[in-house]
């Protein structure tokens, strides 16, 4: 049995899963004093969090539902100090960048202006052309070099990460969880969170998984560019172009319901490509460096579970995030703390509580 250090006053805490939800939440915990431990099935942020494109916004912010857009905002407004935190604590940078947005052909403009300028996020119509929104402040980071930072961060802290160390099952004791099974032995703790993501949705023997979470793919494309071929983020009917600041170019993405596969395929890929190219016409004449999918977690709506689990009293749950799991992680990360030491928190959590959560259904598109 690997047991907790217990040198420490405050109760310890096992966090599974270590994509940005983990991490987060195990920063948190770590800057609070208590001691974590992270049990991650294979690498430390390889999967949904290293796959996604890094913009710290919804895409069309005015699509969601005030949940999504409360979560969202609190992140927003809080992210550029988060990330010069974790990069202080790391000595790595996550190349957090206000490089904005452009949305072309937007559907309503004037109440996507209406909607932004009513939450004080600024936005104007472009230069040119009435049909396209500029949305200055929107900002971007790379979120490979988050998730590394983060990962450095926790481990400066004292957070002690196992990779290879699948969960497989949890041992119970009246209404508790007091370890949990995995490839690696069993590991106890006093307080447990999860945070596996898309396989969030998946019941462990004991652990029921959490409601209507299921993998949607996404594939993405990587060109490369001379530094300076692209300074914004492009979106248009859905597709987004991001550049980095190296003249990377991200472009996504789909929207799959193709369940735990990860394979990609050339349609998509010349489909993405074609449609960026219309965006960037430099771009018809290069191909792609890099073509991969990842697995987001979905949720009905796109609203996170963010709460204490229905069947045990010291087990959490951070998933969910779906297509914002990047934007999202500093304020989940905070109301996941502030539900953990029972303190108000400052968003109303009722939306993202496991009951809403068994409440809302898929509806037939993702
Ligand atoms: C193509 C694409 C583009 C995206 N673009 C953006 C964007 O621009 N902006 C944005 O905000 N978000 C974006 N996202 C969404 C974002 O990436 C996710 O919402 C976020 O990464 C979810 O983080 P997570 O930690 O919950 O999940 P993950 O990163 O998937 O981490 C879950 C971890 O749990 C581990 N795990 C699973 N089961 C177990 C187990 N039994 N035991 C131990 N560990 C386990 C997994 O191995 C994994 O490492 C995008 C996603 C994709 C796929």
């Amino acid at each position: 049995m690997h047991k907790p250090d217990d040198s420490g006053s405050k109760p310890s805490i096992i966090v599974l899963g270590a994509g940005i939800s983990g991490l987060s939440v195990a920063l948190a915990l770590l800057g609070r004093g208590y001691g974590v431990k992270l049990l991650e099935r294979g690498e430390v942020g390889a999967e949904s969090s290293w796959a996604g494109g890094g913009i710290v916004s919804p895409l069309l912010p005015w699509d969601y539902t005030e949940p999504v857009s409360r979560l969202a905002l609190r992140s927003m407004a809080a992210y550029a100090d988060w990330v010069a935190e974790i990069e202080a604590r790391s000595g790595q940078m996550a190349e957090y960048w206000r490089c904005g947005m452009h949305v072309l052909e937007p559907n309503d403009p004037d109440a996507a202006l209406a909607w932004c300028k009513a939450r004080g996020l600024a936005a104007q119509h472009g230069p040119m052309n009435t049909n396209e929104l500029v949305l200055p402040d929107i900002a971007q980071v790379r979120n490979p070099r988050l998730v590394a930072a983060l990962r450095e961060a926790v481990v400066r802290l004292g957070g002690v990460i196992h990779t290879h160390c699948a969960a497989k099952a949890v041992i119970t004791q009246t209404g508790g969880i007091v370890a949990v099974d995995t490839a690696q032995g069993m590991f106890s703790a006093d307080q447990f969170v999860l945070a596996t993501g898309a396989w969030a949705g998946l019941a462990l023997p004991d652990l029921a998984g959490a409601p209507n979470i299921r993998p949607i793919r996404g594939q993405m494309l990587l060109f490369k560019l001379e530094p300076g071929a692209l300074d914004t983020i492009l979106f248009r009917n859905g597709l987004y172009l991001i550049p980095r600041r190296d003249g990377h170019i991200l472009v996504g993405s789909t929207l799959e319901d193709a369940g735990f596969d990860k394979s990609t395929d050339v349609s998509t890929r010349q489909r993405l490509h074609a449609e960026a190219a219309e965006l960037l016409p430099v771009l018809a004449s290069v191909q792609p460096i890099q073509h991969w999918a990842g697995l987001r977690p979905g949720s009905p709506d796109n609203i996170p579970i963010i709460d204490r689990h229905p069947d045990f009293r010291n087990v959490f749950v951070n998933t969910g995030h779906y297509r914002y799991g990047v934007t999202m992680a500093p304020a989940s990360a905070e109301l996941l703390v502030d539900l953990m030491e029972d303190r108000t928190p400052a968003l109303d959590p009722t939306p993202y509580s496991w009951n809403a959560a068994s409440m809302r259904t898929w509806t037939g598109t993702v």
